[in-house]
């Protein structure tokens, strides 16, 4: 697949200048003083721009002529005209929508890792399922379901704890093991959830 894309030049700002000679015809028409600037484009969609670029040439043989070969006081107003030409920030539409799309990303990805925290079902729970729980305000950890027995649950608690209820991974990449098994009837487990301090999650 080819994907449309390429440069293109924008006008910031022009002028002439009749004062200045042409050093390659003698022209006395002037000179054209155009400072622009160019962006790559993907999609048609402007995505990066580059440095403001000034350009002088003689209107009549359109041949360009250097900035240090004019006077001091034909210098300075190009010089200014330069500094204040201000490039569009539309110039840089494609890297907009490029970190809106990053966010976007981002904000699902999370979203996917809350769904995972309240798919497994308290009726029906399996060896191998974590239990994430409140330690305290802001602070979470889990618990391994090691064993069921009719309807009670052999938990060992993970002695790691992370600031994110969300971030099982977090939790299980670093899990460390009570050697202390705990038991938890799923009665109580559900009283437990009813008040906010155990959530689920299957890894
Ligand atoms: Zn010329």
């Amino acid at each position: 697949m080819i994907i449309p894309s390429g440069f293109r030049r924008l006008i910031l700002s022009e002028k002439i200048d009749e004062t200045i000679c042409c050093p390659h015809c003698n022209s006395t028409y002037g000179a054209r003083i155009e400072v622009s600037r160019m962006h790559f484009h993907v999609f048609w969609i402007p995505t990066l721009a580059y440095r403001k670029r000034l350009r002088i040439y003689c209107i009549e043989c359109q041949k360009k002529i250097k900035l240090k070969t004019l006077r001091d006081s034909q210098q300075i107003p190009i010089l200014n005209l330069r500094s204040k030409a201000r490039g569009p920030w539309w110039q840089f539409t494609g890297s907009f929508i490029l970190l809106g799309l990053t966010a976007i990303i981002l904000v699902f990805m999370n979203l996917g890792e809350t769904a995972t925290a309240v798919e497994l079902s308290y009726e029906d729970p399996n060896v191998g399922d974590r239990l994430i729980y409140k330690v305290s305000e802001g602070k979470y950890s889990s618990y391994l379901v090691e064993g069921i027995e009719s309807d009670t649950l052999k938990l060992r608690r993970n002695l790691i704890s992370s600031d994110k209820k969300y971030y099982i991974n977090d939790l299980l990449e670093g899990e460390k093991l009570d050697s202390i098994i705990v038991k938890l009837s799923l009665k109580d487990l559900k009283q437990l959830r009813e008040e906010g301090i155990f959530y689920a999650s299957r890894p």
